[in-house]
């Protein structure tokens, strides 16, 4: 199949788009890899290539996840001959079953001697010619016509094409810097880090779990739901970060109802540094103003306090419904939905603060030994590479196996954690 891909926001980049149109050309010959070598070439402010399958539908679901793509189709590719782009058209209208159809053309390439409105009105007329030679009902509509044949005449060829399909948009991955995504198992944060994905970003993944505290849902379902947003950046670095040492030393001088904001601000400072370690610039998270306590304006500015680097909450202004909407759209609704206790409901009160006072939370923080057991959780987390392998699934490696403290070393937790949750 030999496709063609048309990209919007890319072609206004000035001087780097050169840098915008190889990351998008290296991220489609990952997405089709198991496809075999695919052969691609940018022409003209589009790009070109031809895959080893005839499988229109799995196709349409790779490139639906190929940030940068305004649109696509799949074309014919014939020399600039007028007899051979007329016929490939009238070609491209029976193959969509058109009753109207428009030609549309656009002629990059300046050396083929007709204009655009020459083509398109020539090889209009030679389409209804063949269609009247077969009988085959078939008339000109230039508004609102059922078929589009699109003619581009690049590069000493011509690619022509009867049925344009949408891509998703936004950037290609791995343009836009890198960022540390805090993936909890619920609906809001794969949705958030995937939204910084298609901006370009490439996002390093951060799950904090109280395991063996709690049981292992969180844990499992983050892998999973890590899986399945890797698709979209071709590779994710996990990082399943054992939290319930920091937990253990907050309960002891904290009332619980500081512990949510507390626990956040302990979160965030892990995430930077793990940001440090991998070169990331902001932090992502998939908070949204009002939904829960911790997300108050005045909770978020005591978070922020926390952490030097920009905190990016894609998911702001966005309602629960929109969000479970897109959940479902990238496919992570369903693991989302999976039931699982979460780190953050550990000993926490049923009525945590709504507006928190920076000068509590600061006092609070000065009595207690937090930088070196943030540093510690980080050494003992464990820490997984991510490979997205097309038909063949995800590939799984660890680059650090985890550390679990024992449940009798943590008296205040193990106590507790059942019946608090
Ligand atoms: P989500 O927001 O992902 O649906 P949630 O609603 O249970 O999960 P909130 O309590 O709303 O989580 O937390 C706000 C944000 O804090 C999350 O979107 C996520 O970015 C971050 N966060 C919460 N819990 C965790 C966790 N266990 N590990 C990593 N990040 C977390
Ligand atoms: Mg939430």
């Amino acid at each position: 199949m030999q496709l063609v891909v048309h990209y919007h926001e890319i072609a206004l980049k000035g001087k780097n788009r050169d840098m915008f149109v190889k990351r998008l050309i290296a991220n489609l010959r990952k997405t089709f890899r198991d496809w075999g070598k695919i052969a691609v070439r940018s022409l003209f402010g589009r790009i070109t290539f031809r895959v080893d399958c005839e499988d229109l539908a799995e196709l349409q679901r790779r490139m639906s996840g190929v940030f940068g793509v305004a649109n696509y189709s799949v074309v014919r590719e014939v020399e600039q001959d007028f007899e051979a782009i007329a016929q490939a058209a009238w070609c491209c209208c029976k193959e969509a079953q058109a009753r109207t159809f428009v030609v549309r053309c656009s002629r990059p390439d300046k050396a083929f001697p007709m204009r655009s409105v020459e083509v398109e009105r020539e090889v209009g007329a030679y389409v209804l010619k063949c269609a009247e030679t077969e009988n085959y009902p078939l008339r000109v509509k230039l508004k609102g016509a059922d078929t589009t044949v699109r003619i581009e005449i690049v590069n000493r060829m011509a690619l022509v094409s009867g049925a344009q399909y949408p891509g998703p948009g936004g950037l290609p991955v791995g343009t836009g810097g890198r960022l540390v995504g805090m993936l909890s198992s619920g609906f809001d944060s794969p949705v958030a880090c995937w939204n910084m994905m298609k901006r370009g970003a490439d996002v390093v993944l951060c799950h904090f779990h109280s395991f063996p505290f709690t049981n292992r849902a969180s844990l499992d379902n983050c892998i999973k739901i890590a899986e399945i947003i890797t698709r979209y950046q071709y590779r994710s670095r996990l990082y399943l970060v054992g939290f319930a040492p920091v937990q253990e030393e907050l309960l002891s001088l904290t009332p619980a109802d500081m512990r949510m904001i507390l626990y956040r601000r302990s979160m965030v400072r892990i995430a930077e540094k793990i940001a440090k370690r991998e070169w990331a610039e902001a932090l992502v998270t998939g908070e949204s103003l009002g939904q829960v306590a911790s997300q108050t304006l005045t909770n978020l500015a005591v978070i922020d306090e926390a952490c030097h680097l920009p905190m990016l909450r894609p998911l702001i202004g966005a309602d629960k419904e929109e969000i479970m909407t897109k959940a479902r759209q990238i496919g992570t609704y369903d693991t989302s939905s999976l039931p699982y206790e979460d780190c953050c409901s550990l000993m926490l009160s049923q009525h945590p603060v709504t507006h928190a006072a920076l000068e509590d939370v600061q006092r609070i923080e000065k009595a207690l030994n937090l930088d070196e057991l943030e540093e510690r959780v980080i050494g003992e987390a464990e820490i997984i590479q991510l490979k997205w392998k097309g038909s063949e699934g995800v590939e799984r490696k660890t680059l650090q196996e985890p550390q679990y403290g024992e449940a009798d070393n943590y008296a205040n937790l193990s106590g507790a954690s059942c019946c608090l949750l």
